[in-house]
C-alpha cells in the first residue's frame, strides 16, 4: 500500500524532507509541515469511513501523521481525547444576537484542554518512531497532558513549567508521576531552554523537534465541528492564539475538508478565521491592528496565562490567515476575560477557564461591535476547563451568610427572592412569610 505521508515541507521555501524529528528547514529555518499525498488520503477516507471510526479524534486517521497501518502496530496512545459536544448555545446566543452560535467544548478532553488532541498525536508518533521520552516546554495544560499520556505509553515523561504556574496546574500534572521542571522564568524562557536542550538529548519534545506531528493533532477540531454540524464548515470560527500552531492548521484542516470533498453546499466555503489574545499577551492582535505581518514580541501580563506566549512563533502566519480569510485577530481586557467566563456559565452551563473567557470575551466584543447579521454559524473553541484556573473568580460573587437548618429561616432569608423569580413555593400553613390566598 503507498505511504500516505509523504514529506515535510517547509512553509516558506517549500523545500521538501524525507519524514523526521525536526521541525525547522535547513535553508530557511521556516517551519515544517507533513504534507501527505492527497490521492492516497482520497483512495481511504470517506464520510462512512469516519462514521465507522472511533468515537476520538482517531475517526480522522487517514488525516493524521501516524502510519496505523503496520499488522504489529500496537495503536496510537489514546484516552479517548477528541469528539467533544458541539453545543448549540441559543442563550448565549440570544444576548450577543447570534441565532446559530455553537460552542466547541474542549474542556471535555481527558485532561480537560484541547492540548489531548496534540498530545495524543505526539506521543503516537514518538512511539512508532523509537523514541522513549516525551517531554514538552508548557504553560500548564500542555505538561497536564504530556504527563498523563506519558504514563498512558508507560514512557518517562519530563514537563517544563514556568514557576509561577496556576496551583489548578501544577497537581493534577503531578499526580501522573512525570518529572517536573520548574524554571525561574516565563514561559519564552522555558522554551528556549527546551529548544537548547532538544539538540543535547534524544527525547521527543512535543512542541519543539516533533511539532510538525504533533500540531497536526490541531486540526481534528475543525474536522469535527464540520462532521457535528453535517459536514458544513461554519461561516466564522473564533480561535484562541498563544504560539498561533492550532489556529494555522484550522487553515488546513477546512482546505483537506473542501479539496476532499467532505464538506458539501454551502459549507463547502472556507470560513473566516478570527483570532483572541488577551489585551495583556496580544502581538498577534497588535500587528493585525497596525497592518503588519511582523510580531513584536512582548512580556506576557495576564491571568490568561495557558495562551500568554510574548513571542509566538506561528503569529505572522496568523495575521496573514485571518486578512485571507476575512478574519480579525482582537483582544480583551483581565475584566472582559472574567466577564466572558461568567457570559458562558450563566447562559449555557459551561465553566472555562481564562483562556476561554478570552475566546468568549472577543466573541461578545465583536457581537457587539456589529460584525454579524444574526443568521451567520459561528462557532467559538473553547479549550480548557475553568477548574484548572478556578482560583480567579475567587470573589467575583458574594455568598449570604448561613442560616440554620430550619424552613422557618429559610422563609424568611428567601421568600422574596422566590417570589421575585416566579412560581412562589406552595403556602405551608403556620410559617411566617408563607403566603396566604
Ligand atoms: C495551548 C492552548 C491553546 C492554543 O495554543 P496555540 O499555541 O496557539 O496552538 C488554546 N487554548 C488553550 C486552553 C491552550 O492550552
Ligand atoms: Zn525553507
Amino acid at each position: 500500500m503507498a505511504s500516505r505521508i509523504r514529506s515535510l515541507v517547509c512553509r516558506e521555501c517549500g523545500t521538501e524532507i524525507d519524514v523526521a524529528a525536526t521541525h525547522v528547514c535547513d535553508l530557511c529555518f521556516g517551519p515544517l509541515d507533513v504534507r501527505y499525498d492527497y490521492r492516497e488520503v482520497a483512495r481511504r477516507i470517506s464520510r462512512e469511513a469516519i462514521d465507522r471510526g472511533p468515537q476520538s479524534i482517531w475517526r480522522y486517521r487517514d488525516l493524521l501523521p501516524v502510519d496505523l497501518d503496520a499488522s504489529d502496530d500496537e495503536g496510537p496512545v489514546t484516552l479517548g481525547e477528541g469528539f467533544t459536544p458541539l453545543v448549540h448555545a441559543p442563550q448565549l446566543g440570544e444576548e450577543l444576537g447570534l441565532r446559530n452560535l455553537y460552542i466547541k467544548n474542549d474542556t471535555m478532553n481527558p485532561t480537560n484542554s484541547f492540548k489531548d488532541r496534540v498530545v495524543s498525536v505526539a506521543t503516537s508518533w514518538a512511539r512508532r518512531n523509537g523514541f522513549d521520552t516525551i517531554a514538552c516546554a508548557s504553560t500548564g495544560n500542555l505538561a497536564n497532558a504530556v504527563a498523563a499520556y506519558a504514563a498512558r505509553a508507560g514512557m518517562p515523561g519530563y514537563v517544563f513549567i514556568p514557576a509561577n504556574l496556576e496551583a489548578g496546574k501544577i497537581a493534577p500534572t503531578a499526580v501522573f508521576k512525570p518529572t517536573m521542571v520548574r524554571i525561574d522564568g516565563n514561559y519564552d524562557d522555558v522554551n528556549r531552554l527546551c529548544s537548547e536542550l532538544a539538540d543535547l538529548v534524544d527525547w521527543a519534545f512535543c512542541n519543539i523537534n516533533i511539532r510538525p506531528f504533533y500540531s497536526e493533532g490541531s486540526k481534528t477540531l475543525t474536522y469535527e465541528t464540520a462532521e457535528q454540524l453535517g459536514w458544513r464548515l461554519p461561516d466564522e470560527i473564533i480561535i484562541p492564539i498563544a504560539s498561533g500552531c492550532q489556529f494555522v492548521k484550522h487553515n488546513k484542516a477546512a482546505r483537506e475538508l473542501i479539496d476532499l470533498g467532505l464538506v458539501s453546499g454551502d459549507g463547502a466555503r472556507m470560513p473566516r478565521l478570527s483570532g483572541a489574545q488577551a489585551l495583556g499577551c496580544s502581538p498577534v492582535a497588535t500587528a493585525f491592528q497596525q497592518g503588519e505581518t511582523h510580531i513584536v514580541p512582548v512580556k506576557p501580563d495576564t491571568i490568561a496565562k495557558s495562551i500568554a506566549i510574548g513571542n509566538p512563533s506561528d503569529g505572522s502566519y496568523v495575521v496573514q490567515i485571518a486578512r485571507a480569510t476575512g478574519g480579525v485577530v482582537d483582544s480583551v481586557t483581565e475584566e472582559e476575560i472574567l466577564e466572558g467566563i461568567e457570559l458562558l456559565a450563566r447562559t449555557e452551563g459551561i465553566f472555562t477557564e481564562t483562556a476561554g473567557g478570552v475566546t468568549v470575551g472577543v466573541l461578545a466584543k465583536l457581537a457587539r461591535s456589529g460584525r454579524w447579521r444574526g443568521d451567520e454559524t459561528v462557532v467559538a473553541y473553547v479549550t480548557g476547563h475553568g477548574l484548572k484556573t478556578a482560583e480567579v473568580m475567587t470573589g467575583r460573587s458574594t455568598l449570604a451568610d448561613p442560616i440554620p437548618p430550619t424552613v422557618r429561616a429559610f422563609h424568611e432569608r428567601f421568600s422574596q427572592a422566590v417570589e421575585e423569580r416566579g412560581p412562589a413555593i406552595t403556602p405551608v400553613r403556620g410559617v411566617t412569610g408563607g403566603r396566604r390566598r
